[in-house]
Order: C-alpha cells, then structure tokens, then sequence
C-alpha cells in the first residue's frame, strides 16, 4: 500500500503521486465509493499505472469510467488495453469516438508518415462506450464532473469541470503554449478561440492541463493564445487551417486588375 498524495480533495495526478514520468498527466478522480481516470497514457505505461493504482488501494472493479479527453495517441493508446484488463466503460467526446474507434493513425498523431515518425505499438482500435457530449455530467461516487465540449485542438477535445477545478486537456499550458494545431488532426481555429474565451471566462479557479504543470488559472495567459491565433487566422503559416489570408485576396486583385507589383 502506498500513501495517496491528493494534489486537491478527490484528485490524485499519477505523474506527481509515483513521481514518474507517464509522458502525459493522468487523472484519478476519488469519488470514495468509485474512481475515475481522465486519460490511461500509453501501452509502455500501463502496467505501471495498473500496478500503482492498486498500490493506491483503489479497487479495480470500482473504476468507473476510462475518461479519454481527447483522441490523440499519447493520451490514450492504452484505452482499449485498460478497457479490457480493468473492465471499465471507456467515455468521450463522439469526434473522438470516432477516431478511437476505427484505431485512425493519422488523426490521433499516432503516426506522422512525412516525419517517419510511428508511436510503438500503433493505435489499437477502443470501443467507447459512453459518447460524452456537452452538459453531460460523469458521477464519480460523491463526485461530478460537468463535461464541456472545447474543440480547437482537436474536434473531440473535452474539458472536465469539477467545483473550483477545471481539467482543460491540451487546451492551453502554464506557458501559454495551446496543443498542436495541425491539419490532419481536425484543428480548427476559430473553435479554439471560441474555446479557449469560454476557459478565461470559466468559474474556475484552477486549471489541470493534459501537459504539464497544474496552475491557477489566469485570464492575461488565456488572453495571451487567444490574440496569438487571432492572428494565426490570417497568417499562411498555419496552411489549411487559416481561415483567409489578406495578402492572397489583394494579390488575386492585383493580378485581375493588371496591376503589376510595386517593386
Ligand atoms: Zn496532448
């Protein structure tokens, strides 16, 4: 038996509890009576967590819910092992689903063939057996988790709120950093505005990202990304996911126009 090292009442952050690194955060959620896990992490690290989590005294069977905060592989590859050694329902968002589902390599980051690069072990196909949608709330024993639906990073990308907590996923870092934006991985950038305006202005007090520290939310870092890809909006850098770019438009004047270059 070890020790459980709460990070706050009900919340038990695996990474800082074993004082290991999982490559991802990963959530037990203490509802007493039964516990939750927001994200597994991946296959390398299952075993580990498995082992821990009984090391912890939390009865397998009473695990309520695999809570997937969003389809990439890093978060959970482990998701159908665990469902299967654990017997537990697996939940999210259904964009998500969707992408765990069919096991999809590319849209969950598993494998980035034009950078060779390939996570061991893939993206084992997961039944999920909850579909988790907005306004959904997760009864964890005598705790509840309020689901929102915060796409941007991905489609299926869910936020957990939980009283003063909000689990915000790879919306946004202590850094200010946002997760990846990238085409092949459903990015989309007005979402993400709209997601992360509704995180700066949440009734939270502390935000519990997916990737790093946990830190007190403060509205100047949220504002921060929000300007930031405001201007990626408009910016050729982020390719298909730009919604237009002012120079192309003038340019296809110009050219329809004959206006030649002012050089
Ligand atoms: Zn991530």
């Amino acid at each position: 038996m070890v020790q459980r090292k709460y990070l706050f009442p009900g919340v038990i952050e695996l990474n800082l509890q074993a004082a290991q690194s999982f490559g991802v955060n990963l959530y037990l959620i203490d509802g007493g009576t039964e516990w939750a896990l927001i994200d597994v992490g991946q296959n390398e690290t299952l075993d580990d967590v498995i082992d821990l989590i009984r090391k912890l005294d939390f009865p397998l069977s009473k695990c309520k819910m695999l809570i997937a905060t969003h389809a990439d592989a890093d978060h959970v590859q482990a998701l159908a092992s665990a469902r299967l050694r654990l017997k537990a329902k697996t939940g999210a968002h259904p964009a998500a689903a969707q992408a765990l589902e069919a096991g999809d390599p590319v849209q969950t980051y598993a494998s980035i063939p034009a950078q060779g690069f390939e996570i061991d072990g893939g993206m084992p196909a997961c039944k999920i057996d909850v579909k988790l949608e907005e306004g959904d709330e997760i009864k964890v024993g005598k705790l509840t988790l309020k689901v929102w639906s915060t796409p941007g990073h991905t489609p299926g990308q869910l936020s957990f709120q939980m009283g003063n907590l909000l689990f915000s996923g790879d919306n946004i870092y202590k850094d200010g950093c946002v997760g990846a934006i990238d085409a092949h991985h459903g990015s989309h950038l007005p979402s993400f505005i709209t997601s992360l305006t509704r995180l700066r202005d949440a009734d939270a007090e502390f935000l519990l990202p997916s990737h790093g520290p946990m830190f007190r939310k403060d509205p100047a870092i949220l504002q921060g990304a929000i300007d930031r890809l405001t201007k990626y909006q408009h910016m050729a850098d982020f390719g298909t996911c730009t919604v237009s770019w002012p120079l192309e438009d003038e340019w296809k004047r110009d050219i329809l126009t004959g206006k030649m270059p002012a050089l």
